[in-house]
């Protein structure tokens, strides 16, 4: 039988829910801040997953994902348990940028590394982003799931994607792959270069210490989005299903790509960039995805996809200089 659920001082009788918050550092003038947490014990035996969104401050698709797909769980009928925090990294939040920007702009060296994310499993005695990682993994490495949510940072969108961390960290690997499949957002990366599967990134090192995981990808940084709300409430809710936490079937995507890595295009000229192709579409080389045109209106460079491939994420900015990427395209 399901017990009291204790997280961070928090207790949850079974069939219940709480919100609280848990204390992760103390600011300049002894504001105190914590990170703000959602458990949802069920009344049934189960697993006990993760849950967390925005630790990059930009990413609010993720927190509203999270708020939707968790507000249709009904902890009486739910097996098992959720730990959600539904933002990782509160001081990025407030910055409303990627990383917590005035603690970066008043000591750059100190806040080396400055991106929580890749800082896993963190440590507790480190600078910011490594104190936020590390009070992040005491309650993952608690879980038997997890599961991270991301947006591109702003001026980037991409499709519902999950991005597997490196296939050889065995079976919490295998099994987040086969969780990624049962989520439905409709595009896997199982790639093996790349930050994404790096060590110290959030997912790699849950997947370490035996706790299945990935990053889930969805929408434009900087922006709250009706359409991805929706459906990555719908992936969170089957990937909940799929772990028969909650009744119902499975709502699968209508197809999905697997794909084995990611190929960056990035203007040779600067310039404002003119959308073509349709973000989720399969490309061959050769096709036209965007072009670049100078302030006059001239076409100054037609960004061509250089190999077979799907465009994953584009670029949303008005304008770009010259290296600045404008597609990154998922090669099956
Ligand atoms: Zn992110």
């Amino acid at each position: 039988m399901p017990k009291d659920l204790n997280i961070a001082g928090i207790c949850v009788p079974p069939g219940e829910l709480r919100r609280g918050t848990l204390p992760a550092l103390s600011l300049a003038d002894g504001t105190n801040i914590s990170l703000p947490l959602l458990v949802l014990n069920g009344a049934k035996d189960g697993p006990k997953v993760y849950m967390g969104a925005a630790i990059h401050g930009d990413e609010v698709n993720g927190i509203a994902i999270l708020a939707r797909a968790l507000a249709q769980v009904d902890p009486s009928s739910l097996s098992g348990s959720i730990v959600c925090v539904p933002v990782q990294h509160p001081l990025a939040l407030q910055s409303d940028h990627r990383l917590p920007v005035s603690q970066f702009l008043k000591s750059p060296l100190d806040q080396v590394p400055h991106d929580a994310w890749t800082c896993f499993p963190g440590d507790p005695s480190g600078n910011i982003a490594q104190i936020v990682a590390s009070t992040l993994f005491g309650l993952i490495r608690q879980c038997d799931y997890a599961l991270d949510i991301h947006t591109p940072t702003r001026g980037g969108r991409y499709v519902p994607i999950a991005i597997l961390p490196h296939p050889n960290l065995g079976a919490a690997a295998s099994r987040a792959e086969q969780m990624a499949h049962d989520m439905g957002g409709g595009w896997i990366m199982k790639g093996e270069r790349g930050m994404y599967v790096a060590d110290g990134i959030l997912c790699v090192e849950a997947c370490k210490a035996g706790v299945p995981c990935f990053t889930f990808e969805i929408g434009e940084g900087g922006r709250l989005e009706e359409e991805s709300v929706a459906t990555g409430a719908r992936c969170v809710l089957n990937l909940l299903r799929s772990l028969k936490m909650i009744d119902g079937k499975l709502e699968p995507a209508r197809k999905t790509y697997v794909m084995r890595d990611f190929l960056g295009i990035r203007a040779n000229q600067g310039g404002l960039l003119v959308s073509i192709a349709t973000l989720g579409q399969e490309v061959k080389a050769g096709d036209p995805l965007c072009r670049v045109i100078n302030v006059y209106g001239d076409e100054v460079q037609l960004v061509t996809a250089p190999q077979d491939g799907v465009l994953v994420r584009t670029t949303t900015l008005g304008s770009v200089s010259q290296g600045e990427r404008v597609a990154t395209l998922g090669l099956l």
